[in-house]
């Protein structure tokens, strides 16, 4: 799989850059934990990240990176606590690229839709505003494009299980006919 375009961001850096929100985690097995295509991991990889730190998921091809300890919590070992930075930030993985959206299946498992989670404090706050409300446009347009649906069909692990703290904005039509269609 070749490198997917990257995702233009509509949340300033600074406001990442001082929320406490990302990167961290309640447990060190958290299926939240950030998934790589086999072309992401091997970029991190590349960035200084130890490979033995990946592990395999049920779709056969993406792999989940495994948290550390990290005070009273548990973080993505791509993660500088002392800057907040992420150290592989310009080749993150697509799973980090859309947060604070979120691609998950329907409550009923019958579609896969789209989300804002609303344990981001931007997304909360600025989720009904014009400019978010054209992102969501275009996040919908980049993920329900060709090379994009493809990636994602093929590294389904991708797609979370329903979450009730993500508002769902839009059904991926394109993506739920791909995963029923097989591959
Ligand atoms: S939770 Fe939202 S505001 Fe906070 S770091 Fe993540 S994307 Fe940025
Ligand atoms: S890869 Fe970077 S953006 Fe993603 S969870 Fe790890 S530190 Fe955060």
């Amino acid at each position: 799989m070749n490198q997917l375009i990257p995702l233009d961001q509509i949340i300033p850096s600074r406001v990442c850059l001082s929320c406490d929100v990302c990167c961290r985690f309640l447990e060190q097995d958290s299926p939240l934990a950030p998934i790589f295509t086999q072309t992401e991991m091997e970029n991190a990889i590349t960035n200084g990240i130890d490979a033995d730190i990946f592990r395999a998921t049920s779709d056969g091809k993406s792999l989940q990176i495994q948290l550390i300890p990290n005070e009273d919590m548990y973080i993505c070992p791509c993660f500088n606590p002392e800057t907040s930075e992420c150290t592989i930030y310009p080749v993150r993985p697509l799973d980090c690229q859309i947060y604070p959206f979120a691609l998950m299946y329907s409550q009923d498992r019958t579609q896969v839709v789209l989300g804002i989670d609303m344990i981001c404090p931007y997304g909360e706050a600025e989720i009904w505003a014009q400019s978010f409300q054209h992102y969501i446009e275009y996040m919908v347009d980049y993920l329900e494009s060709d090379p994009v649906v493809e990636t994602i069909a093929a590294n389904w692990q991708l797609i979370g299980s329903y979450q009730e703290t993500v508002v769902i904005v839009r059904t991926l039509e394109k993506l739920t006919a791909r995963l029923k269609n097989g591959y």
